[in-house]
């Protein structure tokens, strides 16, 4: 049972230019790659096809019982699905049908609605692209990560540099024209020159999106006893920032725009279902460990693929944690992610929405970031400048 709606009593309109968008976790892989900090799990065909059942059961039981949709006329509408995992592609094209309909037809995923699949390219094949894109998907996100053959194996990644290439150009034969890459800097034994041989790669097959992260090594992943044993290095942290600086400068030339810390874009292709995350929009999640966020209220599944089968079996519920968020966190979160787009954060409307005065509440702690240049405050808006991104974190940390 959802709690009240809290932005009611709080008096905070939720963002009327933002229509929701729905995320579904598919929570397998085929291997495990030795740096991932996802929730994934091996993929076993048995579990693959009960956690498809308990997922539509899932979409289904939220249709029947949450408030959200209990008004008659009044229900909510979504222009977005974003399938993320773990490796939404290793389901077949039938199921991901499925899904899609349950979301048409039970929620109110709209006619030309932003569909994405996360895929990776050793997954697909020139028929399942064919068919994923019949049954209703029109954006991947494919995980290269790398172009470079010996920085995939060093990541345990399972396509080669080729292999990512056939995977774009079987997807544009499929009729894709949104394709985005994913592609990680600062890797291993990897120097400058070598990750703007991925970044060239990247244009070169002329995806329509690209995000770029820095790898994190975690402690207690196999990673980080790779490179121990191997001996290998990872460039210092100013080495990094030339990474992305570079790689930025790179596809300015290539005519990509940035719009977020990580993100490019060409013209009109931006992540409409990620910008939701960054524009203090709301959000319904599905399978194991998703979240949602839906008008001042925040909560996430359970995280176990068995535990999550097994509640939706028993007709319980697979919430593991829900809580209001009080309205200084829903602004400060707003202003957080809000500061990744390029564009920023137009003050002005989130005093307005939040009732208070920004300026007044942060300013003092905010000024010293203006005046080192990090920060830019114009025409009612507050946006990092391009090497203000690259200590965002920093400003960011006045908002938490
Ligand atoms: S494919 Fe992605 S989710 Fe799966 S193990 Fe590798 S990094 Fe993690």
């Amino acid at each position: 049972m959802a709690e009240p709606d809290r932005s009611e009593r709080l008096q905070i309109p939720s963002p009327q230019a933002l229509i929701p968008g729905l995320y579904v976790h598919v929570p397998f892989c085929s291997s495990i790659c030795n740096y991932c900090n996802f929730n994934r799990g091996l993929f076993e065909e048995g579990l693959k096809t009960r956690f498809v059942a308990a997922l539509l059961q899932e979409i289904h039981t939220k249709k029947g019982s949450d408030p959200l949709f209990d008004k008659k006329g009044s229900d909510p509408f979504f222009d977005t699905l974003y399938f993320g995992g773990g490796t939404p592609s290793l389901l077949k094209p039938i199921e991901i049908k499925a899904i899609i309909d349950e979301c048409r037809d039970l929620l109110g995923l709209t006619p030309g609605a932003e569909v994405t699949l996360e895929a990776n390219p050793e997954t697909v094949t020139a028929a399942t692209l064919e068919q994923f894109r019949e049954v209703g998907v029109n954006r991947l996100s494919f995980g290269v990560q790398s172009f470079r053959d010996e920085e995939l194996q060093r990541l345990g990644r399972l396509h080669s540099a080729e292999r990512a290439v056939q995977a774009v150009e079987m997807a544009r034969a499929a009729g894709f024209d949104n394709v985005s890459i994913d592609l990680m800097m600062w890797l291993p034994g990897q120097d400058v020159a070598q990750w703007l041989t991925s970044v060239v790669d990247a244009i070169r097959v002329d995806a329509d999106h690209l995000s770029l992260y820095i790898l994190e090594v975690y402690a207690h992943l196999p990673l980080k006893q790779e490179i121990d044993r191997h001996g290998w290095t990872q460039q210092p942290d100013d080495v990094a920032a030339e990474m992305y600086e570079s790689a930025m400068a790179m596809l300015d030339g290539a005519g990509y725009e940035q719009y977020e810390i990580s993100n490019v874009c060409r013209p009109g292709r931006e992540s409409r279902h990620n910008l939701k995350y960054w524009t203090d929009g709301d959000w319904l999640g599905f399978g194991p460990g998703a979240h949602s966020t839906w008008r001042g209220v925040r909560w996430r599944n359970m995280a176990s693929t068995e535990e999550y089968i097994h509640k939706l079996g028993s007709g319980e519920s697979v919430v593991a944690e829900r809580r209001s968020l009080p309205s200084d966190e829903r602004l400060g979160d707003a202003l957080f992610t809000g500061l990744r787009l390029n564009r920023g954060v137009d003050i002005n409307i989130l005093s307005a929405r939040y009732g208070i005065d920004i300026w007044s509440r942060f300013g003092d702690r905010l000024a010293p970031f203006v005046d080192a240049g990090i920060l830019l405050r114009q025409d009612g808006r507050l946006r990092l400048t391009r090497p203000g991104m690259l200590l965002g974190n920093e400003v960011m940390s006045v908002f938490v």
